[in-house]
């Protein structure tokens, strides 16, 4: 089977971001493994159910992926409703679509509740954030799945050996 990379949608162009946009990454590996086959494009919160434009939502209290995943943390959006059970699911989601195509690496962007890897926001909506990962971040690497964020797409590319044949 080809060695494939979960990614994240919005990093992909798709417009799924909570506030419609997306964030297209630009490199040259990007449209290597796109003609390969290797990409496995995914936004975790839309597979949950949740629609386009959605409220921003963050990791309550300045905690992280790993917490909420333990059932000590919540994710709330900026109005106030608890969407930590749709975030929990988000992350399966992602981790059951990682495993069924054989994704040992994946590439999400950072400093979402979701996809954060490298840091996310401390949950006062101040534009504050901190060192920690999202819920699906955290329950990827829980996993065994290598997760880089998108300022790290090189350290993937040195990483990922089989990407260079
Ligand atoms: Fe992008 Fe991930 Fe947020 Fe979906 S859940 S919009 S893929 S950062």
């Amino acid at each position: 089977m080809t060695a494939k990379i979960l990614v994240s949608a919005c990093l992909m162009g798709h417009a799924v971001r909570y506030d419609g946009a997306s964030k297209p990454l630009a490199h040259p590996a990007i449209d290597r493994w796109r003609e390969e086959g290797r990409l496995v494009t995914i936004c975790p919160e839309m597979s949950a159910g949740m629609p386009v434009p959605r409220p921003p939502a963050e990791i309550a209290d300045g905690q992280a992926g790993t917490d909420v995943l333990s059932g000590k943390a919540r994710v709330v959006e900026n109005t106030g409703r608890d969407v930590t059970e749709e975030f929990v699911r988000a992350a399966e989601n992602a981790l059951a679509l990682a495993l069924e195509t054989g994704c040992r690496f994946a590439l999400l962007i950072d400093g979402s509740p979701s996809c954060g890897s490298r840091f996310i926001y401390d949950g006062n909506f101040s534009g504050a954030r901190h060192s920690g990962m999202g819920v699906t971040a955290a329950l990827l690497r829980q996993n065994g799945i290598e997760v880089y964020s998108d300022s790290e797409i090189d350290r993937l590319v040195a990483a990922a050996g089989f990407l260079e044949s």
